[in-house]
């Protein structure tokens, strides 16, 4: 037989169970016991269903409260001490308050403090807590809840299979506090503890744990490739057997280290990485146990099941028993369930497959693999071969008139008429806009009424009619409070906008929408990302009325507002039948008639938001200049349709320009905002080593915090900037969109902002 597994489950529950519930617990709503039987019933629910679908495995340790990599951490004793007395952390179990204010710094017991970094996940939109670690730390076991669950699933009579991050991933997710130390020179204080946690298992019965090694799909430096050996080799006399999981992307030159540490078994990614298959099968000593991970978990595309049996069958042939099946990661990345979306039409969700779907996919490949077979399983793969050959025949992928205009792209398309210096001067002229400028990033405070109104315009409560005057007057409002202010370059304020994805995403051809595909992003917080589905196009407008009302309420200069195309793409599932590339081209080439008509409709300025152009940059630093040079290239195909005189801007909120300086430059935007307050500036740096050409605005107000920030801090901040930037090209602004803020605090700390630009010229 073939075994089948999954590296993890979704745990926050078809119904977003677990964010209401550790809402309602940090509310103080639910008590303790009230919210541990919501995480009991959760698990069991998820490990029924991998029971259900017929998996060999049920798998353990995937669920958290809050974070698996925060569990971890609260596993190993790695507790900062601002959490508790170090005596205190030093004995007894790690407690649940204690972990939640850990992840946020606050929880129903135990005193604030200053919250864990958090960061995402390799290349996915899920956050984890940054593990603090410090020389020559201390670990101890100091939670058993992992056990617990163990016993649980062993209790209710399920086989269980543990996963866990292993030791080296964990640390090369972890940060040096205090000066740099080599985080390496904590893996022999680690070891022992896994130790200790493997040996526990065994003794609970538990035969195989997966720990999860995703760091070998990185490019690691020599002793950390050395470092896997030594710990594996220190790990080989556990009482279990391990196998060591890999994921989102290929083994690359980690493939001979992979495939020979002391484990009983290793899992690779094929969907990301398919081509990895034969070097591993050629190189895999004959004891070992290959996980293929052949169901793609990071999209909600369903499986081509007898294509990938075919793949597989030769696998199979040469590995026999050894051979086992799983989606490429865990499910965590996926919505849970297809079935609920009731909406979806038939054809569509017959192409769909989610976390509750995937594992019927890997247990109906397995049992192909194994030839046991049975009549559900041939009826399944017929009807997925027929899904399949239905979605690519479908009209809905293929729009002619997309592919005709997207061939036709000349390189003139991709530049602006003339070069920065040439543009700037026409746009001063047509701008009109003093020293230091002063702008806004795009939203406005997001009130009770306006949410409510939008609320009520989609559940079709409000006519067209009457939302877009409630909008109108959001706008106005913004307008006025904006020349009230004294800001140059006002914008509109994003009222009609819930998210910045959904609303482009909604007005696009080819992209779709689920009501309940939730995926967590993290803690309790989720996100519902847009499939992309087929070709991308505009039918109509989609801001330009709200903009040129805006324009039409004030003298000074409007800014409108788009999201630009990899941002598009990053945030959505995108079509796995094309390269992302010729998916972000369509949606640029969607955007560029956006930009070209708000020039037509009299805005001035158009800005482009790329805040995750950084994130989509691949694990491997060999692939970062491809991705840069064609994700450049969406952004300058959006852009470049404007005359010298329409200023566009860009807008990214992180703090990590160093090493893609030449694409930000290359993007060739006339101003780009950047998040930078709390960097005091540093961050220019990279800018100023560059020599970079265009228009900056550094952000000085940090729009996370409540505090209003001060005049004069401002102006120290700009003042670092002017030693770095010609202040010419310097704007003054927020580092990001204003829209959880409440008014009380926008308006008196952009007043300030103002004031201090007012300082500034006075200055230079
Ligand atoms: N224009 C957007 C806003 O102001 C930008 C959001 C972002 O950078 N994430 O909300
Ligand atoms: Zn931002």
């Amino acid at each position: 037989m073939t075994s089948a597994h999954v590296l993890g489950y979704p745990r926050i529950g078809a119904n977003r169970e677990l964010k209401r519930a550790v809402e309602a617990y940090w509310r103080g709503r639910l008590d303790r016991a009230g919210l541990e039987t919501t995480g009991r019933e959760l698990r069991e629910r998820h490990w029924q269903a991998q029971r259900d679908a017929g998996l060999d495995f049920v798998t353990v340790g995937d669920f958290a409260f809050y974070d698996q990599v925060l569990n971890v951490s609260v596993l190993l004793g790695a507790v900062p001490s601002r959490f508790g007395a170090d005596a205190e952390i030093a004995r007894g179990e790690v407690d649940l308050d204690t972990q939640f204010r850990m992840a946020r710094g606050r929880a129903p017991s135990g005193a604030p403090a200053a919250a864990c970094e958090m960061t995402k996940y390799f290349d996915t939109n899920y956050h984890y807590l940054v593990p603090e670690l410090r020389a020559g730390q201390a670990f101890r076991l100091a939670s058993s809840r992992l056990f617990d669950e163990v016993a649980e699933a062993r209790a209710a009579g399920y086989p269980v299979k543990v996963a866990l991050t292993g030791p080296l991933t964990w640390l090369w997710l972890g940060k040096a506090q205090s000066g740099s130390f080599d985080r390496l020179s904590l893996l022999d204080a680690v070891l022992p503890i896994y130790g200790e946690i493997l040996a526990r298992l065994a003794s609970l019965g538990v035969e195989w744990v997966q720990l999860d090694e995703p760091a070998l799909v990185q490019d690691l430096p020599i002793a950390w490739k050395q470092a896997f050996e030594s710990a594996y080799n220190a790990l080989r006399s556990a009482p279990v057997k391990l196998m060591v999981a890999t994921y989102f992307g290929g083994l690359g030159d980690n493939l001979q280290l992979a495939v020979s540490l002391p484990v009983d078994g290793l899992h690779v990614d094929t969907v990301r990485a398919p081509e990895q298959l034969t070097p591993v099968l050629d190189n895999l000593p004959a004891y070992k146990v290959l996980s293929i991970g052949a169901i793609d978990g990071r999209n909600v595309w369903r499986a081509d099941l007898a294509a990938l049996h075919e793949r597989l069958a030769s696998a199979r042939m040469r590995l026999g028993e050894r051979l086992w099946l799983a989606p490429s990661c865990s499910l965590l990345h996926v919505p849970v369930d297809l079935t609920a979306e009731t909406d979806l039409d038939e054809e569509l969700a017959s192409w769909l497959a989610f976390a509750r779907q995937k594992l019927d996919e890997t247990v109906t490949l397995a049992r192909l693999l194994g030839n046991r077979a049975s009549a559900e399983d041939r009826a399944r793969v017929a009807a997925a071969t027929a899904a399949m050959d239905a979605r690519r025949a479908s009209p809905r992928l293929h729009r002619p008139a997309v592919q005709t205009r997207l061939a036709q792209v000349a390189d003139a398309d991709l530049s602006r008429d003339n070069p920065y210096p040439v543009r700037a001067r026409a746009q001063r002229r047509a701008l009109d806009l003093p020293l230091f400028p002063t702008t806004t990033i795009g939203s406005f405070p997001q009130t009770d009424e306006i949410r409510a109104t939008r609320r009520a315009h989609k559940s079709g409560e409000l006519e067209g009619e009457a939302y877009e005057a409630q909008m109108r007057a959001a706008i106005a409002d913004a307008v006025q409070r904006q020349e009230v202010l004294g800001l140059d370059m006002l914008v509109h304020g994003e009222a009609e906008r819930n998210d910045m994805v959904e609303y482009f995403g909604e007005q696009l051809d080819g992209f779709v929408f689920t009501r309940h595909g939730w995926v967590q992003s993290y803690g309790s917080r989720c996100v519902k990302p847009p499939i992309i589905v087929g070709d991308v196009s505009r039918p109509a407008p989609m801001t330009v009325a709200w903009s040129r009302y805006a324009q039409s309420l004030t003298e000074r200069p409007m800014k409108g507002m788009l999201t630009g195309p990899v941002t598009m793409l990053q945030w959505s599932f995108v079509r796995d039948d094309q390269p992302r590339e010729a998916t972000c081209r369509q949606i640029a080439l969607a955007l560029r008639d956006e930009v070209a008509d708000l020039e037509t409709a009299g805005i001035p300025a158009i800005q482009i938001d790329e805040p995750a152009l950084r994130e989509g940059l691949p694990l491997r630093q060999g692939e970062w200049q491809a991705y840069l040079d064609w994700a450049v290239e969406c952004f300058r195909l959006t852009a470049s349709v404007v005359r010298d005189a329409t200023q566009i801007h860009t807008h990214m909120c992180y703090s990590e320009f160093n090493d893609i300086i030449a694409a930000i430059a290359a993007l060739d935007a006339d101003v780009i905002t950047i998040e930078t307050s709390r960097s005091h500036m540093e961050l220019l740096d990279a800018f100023q080593d560059f020599a970079y050409p265009n228009e900056i605005g550094p952000g000085v107000y940090d729009i996370h915090s409540p505090n209003v920030p001060e005049v004069s801090w401002m102006v120290r901040l700009m003042e670092r900037a002017a030693e770095r930037i010609p202040v010419e090209r310097l704007w003054v602004n927020p580092d990001c969109g204003l829209k959880t803020r409440g008014w009380s605090e926008v308006e008196p700390a952009l007043a300030n902002m103002v004031e201090a630009a007012r300082v500034l010229r006075q200055r230079h």
